[in-house]
Parts: C-alpha cells; structure tokens; sequence
C-alpha cells in the first residue's frame, strides 16, 4: 500500500501529545504540537501539509498526535470532511480565536492560543466566562504565540451575555440557516439606524460598562459590536418570525402593525427627523423581502443539492452547522 507517509519516510508519533480542541483549526492544533515539541510549527505545518488526501492526512495526523483517528475527525472539522474546508457551499465557518480561559481550562495552560472554526453571526462570546470573544485577527503565523488580544471581559453587562443566550434559542428554534440569512441585513439596517441616534443612549450605556475608563474615541469596533448585540438580536427575533416578516410585506394595515411591534421591541430614543421615517418604513419592509428572497434561494440551493446527491453528504451544510454549534456549548449556556 502507498500512502503519502512513505515518500516522506517513517513516520513517528511526537514525544509529547495533547488533544484537539473543540472545533480546533487544523493548523492550530498542528502548531500546538509543534510548539509542545519544541519543533518549529512551519515545519511540522510544511510536512502535514504534503499529505496527498485528507484521509491520509487523518492517518498521520494520527500517528504524530497520539489520538484516535476517530477523536480528531470528531474535534477537528476540517478532517471530518473529505474534499477542501469550508465547502463552497458552506457559507458560515469563520475562523476566530476560541475564549481564552476555556483554552487554558483544557489545555491547563494559558500560554497558547487556540483557534475554532466558529459560525460567524453566532459565536459572539462565551457565555460561561461572559467574554467576548468575536474578534478580528491578522496573519495566523505571526499572531499565534501570545496571549489573544482583543478578547474582553463583559462581567457588568449581562445584557449582552443575555442576548448570546437568546440567540442560540433563536438558531434552534428557527434553524441556523433562517437566522444567518436574516443575519446580515439585520446588522446593516441596524447600522444604518444606529447612524440616525436611533438607540444611542442604549448602546452608549453599555460601551460605558464595557470600556468604562476609555475615551469615546478609543473603543474599538469589537466593543461597538458587543454593546449593539441586544438589539441586532432582538431585531433577528423580529425578522427570523414567519408571522411578523409576513406582516412586514402585507397589506398597509399590517405594515402598521409590524412598525407598532418593531418600535415596541426597539424603543426608539430620538424622534427620526421627518425626511428619516420614509426611508425606515421604506426600508423595514425591504429588509424583510431581502430576507425571505434569501431564505427561499437558499432552500432551492439545498434541494439541488439533496436531489444531485446520493444519502447526505458530509459536508451538508446544515450537518455541518449542528456539529460546530454542539461542540461549542459555552456559546449558548
Ligand atoms: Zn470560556
């Protein structure tokens, strides 16, 4: 039998293991092995890397990690799958830094960073250490020594750790993908009403939680984020409902009645000026078309697929989905 393995030469389990994280990245936790065994990661990166297909990078992978093939299959998405990660038809997994006193929990230290493929438009924060932890970060190579920057602590805003919880309720009564595809216009219109003094003493009010001794002009964007959580998830909540979008794109009195019902979750704190409230109910009920256009494409792309397929991939998409978000329970409890 040929495998990658012999054009390199034997292969040797490394002297010291440790076990994927949930959701670990490939290279992250082939770093961390390279970094436990004093070995440059590049190296042991290059090396992994030549593996001809997955399956054979799961063999070795095995045999230098000391794991079971099946463990790392289990913990580590990329290799779950065979064929390339994401798949083209995976829209969400982003990569992100996992909360830091989780790693350090596991792994017992807290010297290493670890990364998660993490569904961007979820994974915000962890709940059980009330962290953010939806933070941007630059080229992995020259970032993963270290302690992770960005990352804060939200310990005097429970709003924000609230919202995490109600938008994980959210993705498992309404499914994932309803929620994502509603995901981002919700985050623009939001923006877009935040620029109009909509709801700025709320979200002033938990920037001053969050940052309390930074000047205005130094929060970063994370922290913008973080204090605009409740509401973007209260606005999910109100678009991802079939009734309420249904109203959203009715008759004239339903529109009314969706505006009274959007204005009862989402106090507006300063009057629109009169040019404004054309826009916003223009708007409010463009959203809600965008939404279900996006909802119902996304549908059709699913049944293409299931119809090309024989059984279910592995990489179908909402498998792939329910996967990451049980193997990071700290997200939503
Ligand atoms: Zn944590």
């Amino acid at each position: 039998m040929t495998n990658s393995a012999d054009l390199y030469g034997p292969v040797w389990p490394l002297p010291l293991a440790t076990t994927p994280f949930p959701n670990e990245t490939l290279r992250s936790y082939v770093a961390r092995l390279a970094l436990l065994n004093r070995l440059p990661p590049e190296r042991v990166l290059r090396r992994f890397y030549t593996a001809e297909s997955p399956m054979d990078n799961v063999r070795l992978l095995a045999i230098r990690s000391g794991q079971t093939p099946h463990l790392l299959m289990r913990q580590l998405p990329e290799l779950a799958t065979p064929g390339p990660w994401p798949h083209e038809q995976h829209e969400n997994p982003a990569r992100s830094w996992a909360c830091h006193p989780c790693v350090a929990a596991r792994t017992g230290r807290d010297d290493w960073k670890v990364e998660i493929w993490a569904i961007s438009g979820h994974h915000h924060l962890c709940v059980k250490h009330r962290r953010w932890t939806r933070t941007h970060h630059g080229h992995y190579m020259a970032n993963f020594a270290g302690a992770v920057d960005g990352q804060f602590n939200l310990n005097r805003a429970p709003e924000i750790i609230h919202a995490q919880r109600r938008l994980h309720r959210l993705f498992r009564r309404r499914t994932p993908r309803r929620v994502l595809a509603a995901y981002q216009e919700c985050v623009d219109f939001w923006r877009e009403l935040a620029k109009h003094g909509y709801a700025i003493n709320r979200t002033e009010r938990l920037l001053d939680l969050i940052a309390p001794d930074e000047p205005i002009a130094h929060r970063s964007y994370a922290k913008r984020e973080a204090a605009r959580l409740p509401d973007l998830v209260e606005m999910l909540g109100l678009y991802t409902s079939p009734v309420w979008r249904h109203r959203a794109l009715g008759s004239p009195r339903d529109v009314q009645l969706f505006h009274r019902e959007f204005e009862r979750r989402l106090p507006p704190e300063r009057q629109l000026r009169t040019t404004a409230i054309p826009w916003f109910r223009r708007e409010a009920t463009l959203v809600a078309e965008r939404i279900t256009e996006r909802m119902d494409e996304q549908e059709r792309q699913l049944m293409r697929v299931a119809s090309a397929a024989s059984g279910t991939p592995e990489w179908w998409p909402p498998l792939i989905m329910h996967k990451l978000l049980r193997h990071t329970p700290s997200y939503g409890r």
